[in-house]
C-alpha cells in the first residue's frame, strides 16, 4: 500500500457491489477481506486482526458508533511524525502533531534533502519571526512553500510560479475596454 498506512472500506461501495444479494437486516455482519493479508475485517474493528494494518469502515453505522467519525480517524492515522529535527521545529511552530500526510511529508523531506538543517532551520525561523498572528496551518504551508521554492532555486530549477487565473473575458470584451 503505497503511501497508505491504514485501509479504507466503504460500506456502501460493498452493498453496491452485492446488489440485489444484499440484505438489510446483516447490514452490520458484512465483513471485507484485508488487502493485505486476505483475513476478514468486520465492521467492529479498527485493525485487521491478523496483520493489524489500520482499518476505517465509510458509511458503516456500526463502525461509528464504535470509533467516531471516519474523516477524523483517517485524518490521524494519516499524520507523518517529523523526522528532522528542523521538521520537529516546524510542527512546534505549527502547533501540530506531524505532516498531514505521506505527500506532504515527503515534500519537505525532497526540500531538506537539498538545503540541509542549517539553511533549514534559518528558514523556518524567518517564518516564525514573520508569522505572528497567523495560524498554525498558515506557518506550516508557508514554512512549506519557502522550503519548496528556495529548494528549487538552489538547485536551478525553479518552477515558473503560476499566475493567478484571471476571470474569463472575451477578447471583444477586453479589446472594449482597452480602447
Ligand atoms: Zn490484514
Amino acid at each position: 500500500m503505497p503511501d497508505q498506512k491504514f485501509i479504507k472500506i466503504s460500506l456502501k461501495k460493498l452493498i453496491e457491489d452485492l446488489g440485489s444479494s444484499y440484505n438489510h437486516s446483516d447490514r452490520d455482519s458484512y465483513t471485507e477481506e484485508c488487502p493485505v493479508c486476505e483475513e476478514r475485517i468486520t465492521q467492529m474493528m479498527n485493525e485487521c486482526a491478523a496483520c493489524q494494518t489500520p482499518v476505517v469502515w465509510y458509511d458503516s453505522p456500526l463502525w461509528k458508533e464504535i470509533y467516531g467519525q471516519p474523516n477524523t480517524a483517517a485524518r490521524l492515522l494519516s499524520i507523518v511524525l517529523p523526522e528532522d529535527p528542523v521538521a520537529t521545529e516546524v510542527m512546534k511552530l505549527a502547533g501540530r502533531k506531524g505532516f498531514d500526510n505521506q505527500s506532504q511529508a515527503n515534500r519537505w523531506k525532497k526540500a531538506y534533502a537539498v538545503l540541509g538543517e542549517k539553511h533549514s532551520r534559518r528558514l523556518v525561523r524567518w517564518v516564525a519571526e514573520h508569522s505572528g498572528g497567523r495560524n498554525g496551518n498558515a506557518r506550516l504551508s508557508w514554512c512549506m512553500n519557502l522550503m519548496a521554492k528556495t529548494a528549487a532555486e538552489a538547485v536551478g530549477n525553479a518552477p515558473i510560479m503560476a499566475k493567478a487565473p484571471k476571470p474569463e473575458t472575451t477578447s471583444s470584451d477586453s479589446m472594449l475596454r482597452l480602447s
